[in-house]
């Protein structure tokens, strides 16, 4: 292993010299198929991961389910205090952690940490709400009786997470699980099981010390029959999956099917409108990171950009710099704004991309081409051009324009009306994050209310890409309409009840019926 791989790995106390357990139930155990993690900026295989095999899988949800129904009772503010020692714990290893996200998803070193931020962030925001997570007093129309609306455990919750968000879309789903009472059983991407084993080693550890099963936060490896195990197991209460739009698909269909409870979060599509009056100063840069940023591997990566007639020239000469001035390199050298994508396969799809574009005529204003002259070890990585298209026309129901790909191709349209930019906006399946270039109040009116953007992240001078934790996180139509992290999201994770409370010495019932002669 080179070096930078041994120190980052031995720093979490992961030894890659022999294949390592990626099942953990309370205990670590692994023996299916071997799943391989390879560094995306040099393809060298940093480990081998022992997956879960389907009885390991049977076996981590009874042992979630026998976890749940010790951690229900468990009170509240004490599962809060847990979850502020895994805070610590997690806090402690936030440098060494957010180099493990550089080293095997590829994302650069700030991202990288900023992400285990992320964790730490959601963490902290469920310490508070486990006191906080309030039912209500309903006013009952009944003389002498009262109904609460209670929030309970509601069971096993499983996880299903993408690649590129290898460790804060389980910490936004674990902090509120956690919070809730459930037991979480996390079946992350195949392609960074190192990143899930480093969290659940952190995670565990402060169980374990405070006598909670560990299968409170159980971790099954694997790929896709790990994952439909896990979805089709009506031991899980609910499904929150963070994926494509194609495997959501399936997933949603089958959790309904069960009538479990899923929470989807699928792929974005995401605009950028720039209006003639915007501050370009701020625009250009923030589209420059929402385009490019993470090698345009975000669910709310900047896809589309729509100026205004006036601005083209200007904006697209400065933007095109920008791009030009990108050097790709090792995202764990602090230096460097652009790692590499995370795959092999994503590089194909790039290249496809690129293709469908030039034979649809558009024209490549910057990229389009791979990088040829890296040197070694970078020439092994998967590395390419950020890329400024313009199509022909802009139709959005095109693949061109309705379809995700989830590399750094950005397409550019032309608007004379605000309208005509919020039609584009919304006319394609997905709905995850938006983004409005304006100084004009008038405009920010009709951007965020009822003839604006349909997404459920809506900005003004914000780019679309990079959120808080704070507020609900997710998007609508074909993004799959879940809500995580802040707001409301919590309520999703516990079973409610509505309990009428009769305190006389009458039984009446509701809307005055009556059962007597
Ligand atoms: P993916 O859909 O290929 O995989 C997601 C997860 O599903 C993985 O854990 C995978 O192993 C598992 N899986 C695959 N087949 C399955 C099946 N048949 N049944 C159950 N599970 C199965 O997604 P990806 O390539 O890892 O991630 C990229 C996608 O995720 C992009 O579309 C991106 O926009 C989206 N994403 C969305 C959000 C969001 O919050 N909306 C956040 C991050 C990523």
């Amino acid at each position: 292993l080179s070096s930078r791989a041994s120190t980052i790995l031995h720093a979490l106390d992961i030894r890659s010299d022999s294949e390592l357990a990626g099942v953990y139930d309370g205990e670590w155990t692994g023996s299916g198929e071997i799943l391989e993690s390879v560094c995306p900026t040099t393809g060298e295989v940093l480990a081998r991961v022992k997956s879960a095999t389907p009885a390991e899988v049977e076996r981590a949800l009874e042992r979630s389910r026998e976890a749940y129904k010790v951690f229900r009772t468990v009170p509240a503010p004490k599962r809060g205090e847990i979850l502020r020692q895994i805070r610590e714990a997690l806090a402690a290893k936030r440098d060494d952690l957010g180099a493990l996200v550089s080293l095997e998803m590829g994302k650069i070193r700030t991202e990288g940490e900023g992400e285990v931020q992320e964790f730490v962030d959601i963490v902290d925001y469920a310490v508070g709400l486990s006191r906080m997570m309030n039912g209500r007093v309903v006013a009952s129309e009944r003389p002498g009786h009262s109904i609460l609306e209670v929030p309970n455990p509601l069971g096993v919750v499983a996880v299903l997470s993408a690649f590129n968000f290898p460790v804060a879309v389980y910490g936004w789903n674990l902090a509120l699980s956690l919070a809730a009472g459930n037991a979480t059983l996390w079946k992350p991407a195949p392609s960074t099981p190192l990143c899930s084993i480093a969290v659940t080693k952190i995670v565990s550890s402060v169980l374990e010390k405070n006598g909670v099963p560990g299968a409170v936060a159980g971790l099954v490896t694997g790929g896709k029959v790990v994952g439909e195990a896990v979805v089709g197991s009506s031991d899980v209460d609910m499904v929150s999956f963070t994926g494509s739009e194609a495997i959501g698909r399936e997933v949603g269909k089958v959790v309904q099917s069960r009538f479990g409870k899923v929470l989807l979060e699928l792929g974005g599509n995401n605009a950028a409108i720039v209006m003639p009056d915007a501050d370009l100063n701020m625009a250009i840069p923030a589209v420059f990171f929402g385009a490019v940023g993470t090698a345009g591997q975000r669910c709310t990566s900047t896809r589309r950009l729509y100026l205004h007639s006036s601005i083209v020239q200007k904006f697209l000469s400065r933007l095109e710099s920008l791009y030009q001035s990108v050097r790709p390199g090792d995202p764990l050298d602090r230096s460097t704004l652009l790692g590499p994508l995370h795959t092999r396969a994503a590089v194909g799809i790039y290249h496809d991309a690129v293709d469908h574009l030039l034979k649809t005529g558009a024209e490549i204003l910057t990229g389009g081409a791979p990088y040829t002259d890296l040197p070694a070890p970078l020439n092994g990585g998967n590395f390419v051009r950020p890329t400024i298209a313009i199509p022909q026309e802009v139709n959005v129901k095109d693949p061109v324009w309705s379809t995700e790909t989830f590399a750094p191709v950005l397409k550019v349209g032309v608007f004379d009306e605000l309208e005509q930019a919020i039609e584009w906006n919304n006319g394609v399946p997905q709905g995850l994050s938006s983004s409005l270039w304006t100084r004009d109040i008038r405009n920010v009116g009709k951007w965020i209310g009822p003839v604006g953007s349909d997404a459920g992240i809506v900005n003004v001078n914000v780019g679309t890409s990079g959120a808080e934790i704070g507020a609900a996180f997710g998007g609508n139509k074909s993004t799959g309409w879940g809500r995580e992290s802040g707001g409301d999201a919590w309520k999703q994770y516990v079973r409610w009840s509505a309990c009428t409370l009769n305190f006389s010495d009458e039984a009446p019932l509701a809307q005055g019926v009556q059962f007597s002669n």
